[in-house]
């Protein structure tokens, strides 16, 4: 039978998948040998895809108040209640809230949907609690959100910072290309940051099992050390970067010598002193930073000082050298790319810029196109708890289990007036409280783009037909929109066609003002969208190949056109009553789980690895607590309380906790970490302190 060349629904990293139904009704799945993220690799979970595609518990048919009724009932429904709504109480009473996990045509119609015609900024995405912290100090250091560099640089580099990224298991093919890239040249150095001896250290050259949350004061000092040890790039920071004077007195004042940031992180002098030797003197240095430095209060400004190392030196858009931001999820750049997150517009464009919301209106051809940004993730659910929202369009996620203070989130969507959920699965902890539940296409149904971590678009493609009623997200929201009377707006026939509107809005009136452009797709023939090649944007009417590094120039989109250096002030994280919750809590992921395990969990062989949930503690602290090894515990915060079975381990830090973020209330009513987590959010990305919680533990 015929293979399909396409994409894992999972991680950033963004693998070439190839995929074959056989005469038995089975799908067997191989890397894509072609494809430039994996060459061929795959990790357990993207190998074990072909497992996950049964029907069970599938969502076949649309449901109103619990009943299955017809598409054309159940569109009128959403369509007539949002329209009363809007109606009675204004745009900003209704919100959408979406996901890394949908494809670039479905983020570009509901954001087109909700700020261009609905005229409301409420529409967010589960990307907010992965990376937007990252976007937030791409913004500030370059103008733009983007990623520079490319996976090559991590591999080509002579010295790899890995800091809040456990990528053995997190981006496991990405693992896999720098542990080739350290085997042919041992002279590589790997130094890895995190509170946690993870599976990613054992590859490191140097570990630094920093105080939990004490990053800042890391890169503050390195930045001194840079200037005092005569490492700094003064040509290049004269040319290209503005605020460097205020930046480094900043670092000094904060920071200071390497005695006083190893004290100021709980490090030995000795490996600091190491680790900053290694930077200064090495020129190719690439820093990848992940959901450890992004899910806190201060993220931005610890990706800001992370860059911050990386523009004073020059060690920036030139191969193997950068700092470089990983995404968890499939698609979390793509939905970047289409405004996805409710402080942005389309395109990367800004909503409070006069000339965006001109350019964006005229294309749109409307006069409704919001003016204000929207409320971001958590807030958004605090709106709709407090009534200011009173109705919300989940699509593709389950808030109910991933955002902080989940049982917040369970009583604001059972007190919401109007709540539709559309999803693959009939049951998540999230379809309970649904008023309207739509059936959409899952990963081998669906059709369209992503985008990974390296700017790289990639076709995700369907190679099994839909089942039942489910229907392509990007396709429901614009039978939506023609109900509501966008018919002009919402008429397209495929997600061909969506996609080409999405790459001609890219190019319009840019002339280079933007660094998002892939308007040398916007009159791509439709054979050639469904053989498109991975492709890196930008990518030109002058530029069809795509483009490797950004900045490479030297030019920025700051008005200056110089990047931008920024004062950090150091900050620990927020603890709520670390009297009565004296243990940090770091939440994170396991090797063989995706997200809340709707798909994922349906592979037997993918729980064989972490068959339950766990409490991860250093021995000394069970001792302490008096909670055996392999017994189960409780551990308790002031919104809730999570069960799980004790894991000993001498590489969890004394005084904190590790449990992964994947179980459900579908297991356990207690399984549940996100219950634990305040809704504690970084006021410049909204990006909530996931990493961090102030929790207490008993035994069960
Ligand atoms: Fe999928 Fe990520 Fe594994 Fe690649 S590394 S196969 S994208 S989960």
């Amino acid at each position: 039978m015929v293979s399909t060349q396409t994409t894992c629904p999972y991680c950033g990293v963004g693998c070439g998948v190839v995929a074959a139904p056989q005469t038995d009704g089975s799908v067997l799945i191989s890397g894509d040998t072609t494809h430039p993220a994996n060459f061929g690799r795959l990790c357990s979970k993207g190998s074990a895809l072909g497992e996950t595609l049964a029907l069970d518990n599938r969502l076949l048919a649309p449901k109103v108040a619990g009943q299955t009724v017809d598409w054309d009932t159940a569109l009128d429904k959403v369509a007539i209640e949002f329209s009363r709504i809007i109606e009675e109480h204004g745009p900003d009473a209704v919100a959408m809230y979406v996901s890394g996990q949908i494809l670039t045509e479905d983020y570009y119609v509901a954001n087109k949907f909700m700020k261009g015609f609905v005229g409301t900024g409420n529409i967010d995405t589960n990307s907010r609690l992965c990376m937007s912290s990252a976007v937030a100090a791409h913004k500030r250091a370059f103008g733009s959100d983007t990623v520079p560099g490319n996976y090559e640089d991590l591999e080509q580099c002579d010295l790899l910072i890995l800091t809040g990224s456990n990528l053995a298991w997190c981006h496991p093919v990405l693992f896999q290309r720098i542990s080739a890239a350290k085997e042919a040249r041992p002279e590589m150095k790997i130094v890895v940051i995190d509170p946690r001896k993870t599976a990613t250290c054992d590859m490191a050259d140097l570990h630094l099992s920093l105080k939990p949350g004490s990053d800042a004061f890391l890169f503050n000092g390195l930045l001194h050390y840079l200037k005092d040890s005569d490492a700094l790039d003064w040509e290049y920071i004269e040319a290209h970067v503005e605020g460097f004077a205020a930046t480094l007195n900043m670092a000094k004042k904060t920071a200071g010598s390497v005695p006083k940031t190893a004290a100021s992180c709980e490090l030995a002098e000795s490996d600091v002193a190491d680790f900053f030797r290694l930077f200064a003197t090495t020129d190719k240095v690439v820093t990848v930073f992940s959901q450890g430095v992004n899910q806190s209060a201060t993220g931005t400004d610890k990706c800001n000082a992370i860059i911050n190392c990386h523009l004073a030196t020059g060690r920036i858009a030139q191969p193997g050298m950068g700092p470089f931001s990983i995404t968890g999820q499939p698609n979390a750049m793509g939905g970047r790319e289409t405004g996805g997150l409710a402080n942005q517009l389309a395109a990367h464009m800004e909503i409070t810029n006069p000339s965006h919301h001109d350019k964006v209106s005229r294309f749109w051809q409307t006069n409704r196109l919001t003016q204000t940004a929207g409320a971001k993730a958590v807030d958004m659910f605090a709106d709709i708890a407090s009534g200011k929202i009173k109705a919300i369009w989940i699509i593709a996620t389950n808030p109910v289990v991933s955002l902080p203070d989940a049982s917040a989130v369970k009583r604001a969507l059972q007190q919401c007036e109007f709540v539709v959920v559309s999803d693959c699965e009939a049951q998540t902890d999230c379809t309970e409280f649904a008023d309207v539940l739509l059936p959409a296409l899952a990963w081998g149904e669906k059709d369209g783009t992503v985008t990974n971590s390296e700017r790289r678009i990639s076709r995700q493609k369907s190679f099994l037909s839909a089942p039942g009623g489910a229907r392509a997200d990007w396709q429901i929201i614009a039978d939506v929109a023609c109900r509501m009377g966008h018919e002009t707006a919402f008429s397209f026939d495929s997600a061909y066609e969506v996609f080409r509107e999405h790459a001609a809005l890219s190019g319009f009136e840019n002339a280079g003002s933007r660094d998002f452009d892939i308007s040398g797709l916007s009159a791509i023939a439709k054979s050639d969208y469904d053989a498109l090649s991975p492709i890196q944007w930008p990518v030109t009417g002058d530029n069809k190949v795509g483009t490797a590094r950004m900045f490479s120039d030297h030019h920025f989109y700051t008005d200056s056109g110089k990047a931008r250096m920024l004062p950090i002030t150091p900050e620990l994280p927020q603890l709520l009553d670390p009297e009565n919750f004296p243990l940090i809590l770091n939440t994170g992921r396991v090797r063989d789980q995706w997200h809340t395990m709707t798909r994922t969990g349906r592979v037997a062989r993918l729980g064989t690895h972490t068959p339950e949930p766990v409490i991860e503690m250093h021995p000394r602290d069970a001792a302490r607590w008096q909670c055996a090894d392999k017994s189960l515990a409780v551990l308790e915060s002031p919104h809730g309380q999570f069960i799980g079975r004790v894991q000993c381990n001498e590489g969890q830090q004394p005084g904190s906790v590790f449990v992964p973020i994947h179980w459900n209330g579908q297991y356990a009513a207690d399984a549940v970490v996100a219950a634990l987590v305040p809704a504690i959010t970084d006021p410049l990305s909204g990006q909530p302190q996931a990493k961090q919680a102030a929790v207490s533990i008993r035994d069960f």
